[in-house]
């Protein structure tokens, strides 16, 4: 049986950035990924250019069971520690929105630069690892793989979440939090598309590729500004990704499509405008069309309606309500809601507060966060801090 300081399971960004630190502390890490790829996340992260981090990294903007979990972790090891590691690599990037940061050329870079770091740490990486069975073993673990048996003092879970089965995601992480008694808590795709109840389906397919400005409100009142994208199985675009995070089933989601106050403001400038024509110098035109056909408007200059008409015309269009008839699941979801409950955690080492030596970073744990690069930045600061003293 080969020993070794460090075994880290799961060769994606969480797992790379744990098993560079304890590297560079002198410790011998060794990194098991089921995958023939490291960091295929990475890879098709940010549509190819990876939006490794965001400039307003806050805890705000992280869902967890305890919202004061990622505090310490994400104040040890910043976005701007990470902008650093890129800096110091030579790594082109730039920022696209809202703070969000992308490579120039290709995700690829990223995966090459934490490869070179973990090389200069003395980290080893095995891939096509199958991992049998894991047992404790004295103060630490054995780990049974289809090459071989191996055993730690200190085991780091980064397997990640359930999203994208097809690149290597899999329940791993959470059998084992189980298999060592800790608790979980329940699991579901987040940044996710909406599919649409068929009623809803029939009437908004043909608005396909239709895409805008919108404000995305979920029933628990968190708001999103960004767009909507009209897709053939339903609803995507940022909007909608982010407010999936916070959506439950059964719930309606609502969409700002127009602001407040508009409309009275149309009337007073264009009383003789008719209200079809006036709505598509704001909205794109056949999205106007199916939201008169919808919801039964008719269309005539702005000056007949009566004032009562018209308000209640704008308040549909400032909060434009749709019933989501389940999200497109982990096939296409960014990340997984729920995991391995942080209470079980410490917050600055991510060990496991019963289980001396076992260590959980990264997405398998129940924190995430918004789109925009605040996910990576998660993996990379409890990657980071677990590599502090693991
Ligand atoms: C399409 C897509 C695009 C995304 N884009 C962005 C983005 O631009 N910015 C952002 O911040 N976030 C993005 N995310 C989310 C981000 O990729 C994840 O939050 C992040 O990769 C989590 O890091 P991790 O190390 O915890 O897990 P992962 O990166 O998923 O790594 C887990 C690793 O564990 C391995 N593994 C799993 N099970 C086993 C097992 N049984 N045995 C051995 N190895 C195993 C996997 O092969 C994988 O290599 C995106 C996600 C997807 C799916």
């Amino acid at each position: 049986m080969k020993a070794w300081d460090v075994i880290i399971i799961g060769a994606g960004a969480a797992g790379l950035m744990c098993a560079i630190e304890a590297g560079k502390r002198g410790r011998r890490v060794l990194v098991l990924d089921h995958g023939k790829r490291i960091g295929r996340k990475i890879l098709m992260s940010g549509g190819g250019r990876c939006n490794f981090t965001n400039y307003f990294v806050e805890p705000g903007a992280y869902l967890c069971g305890n919202p004061h979990f990622v505090k310490s972790a994400l104040a040890r090891y910043t976005q701007w520690d990470f902008i650093a590691l890129v800096e110091k690599h030579r790594i082109a990037y730039h920022e696209k929105t809202l703070g969000q940061l992308f490579c120039d050329d290709s995700a690829q870079d990223i995966v090459d630069m934490l490869v070179k770091e973990c090389a200069d740490a003395g980290v080893s990486i095995s891939l096509r690892a199958e991992i049998l069975a894991v047992a404790e073993l004295g103060e630490g673990f054995s780990v049974d793989t289809e090459a071989g048996q191996y055993s730690c003092h200190s085991l780091v879970v980064a397997t990640g979440g359930l999203s994208m089965p097809k690149i290597g995601a899999s329940p791993f992480g959470y059998r084992l939090a189980e298999q060592f008694g800790l608790k979980l808590l329940p699991t579901r795709a987040g940044l996710v598309p909406f599919t649409l109840q068929p009623q809803d389906k029939e009437t908004l397919e043909s608005l396909a590729g239709v895409s805008l400005p919108v404000v995305a409100e979920s029933a628990d009142g968190t708001r999103f500004t960004e767009s909507l994208l009209f897709t053939h199985r339903g609803v995507s675009g940022p909007a909608v990704l982010q407010i999936s995070s916070y959506w439950q089933p059964g719930e309606p989601v609502r969409f700002q499509l127009l602001p407040e106050g508009c409309l009275a403001q149309g009337l007073a400038e264009s009383p003789s405008q008719e209200l079809k024509t006036w709505l598509a110098r704001q909205l794109p035109k056949r999205l106007v069309e199916t939201l008169l056909a919808r919801e039964g408007l008719v269309n005539k200059p702005l000056k007949q309606y009566i004032p009562k008409e018209l308000a209640a015309i704008e308040q549909r269009l400032a909060a434009w309500p749709l019933q989501p008839g389940g999200t497109e699941g982990y096939r296409t979801a960014e990340v997984t809601l729920g995991g391995v409950d942080t209470k079980e955690l410490s917050s600055k080492t991510m060990m496991a507060n019963r289980v001396p030596n076992l260590y959980f970073i990264g997405e398998v744990m129940d924190v995430t966060g918004w789109l925009g690069g605040y996910n990576f930045q998660w993996a990379w600061s409890s990657g980071w801090c677990a590599g502090q003293v693991v």
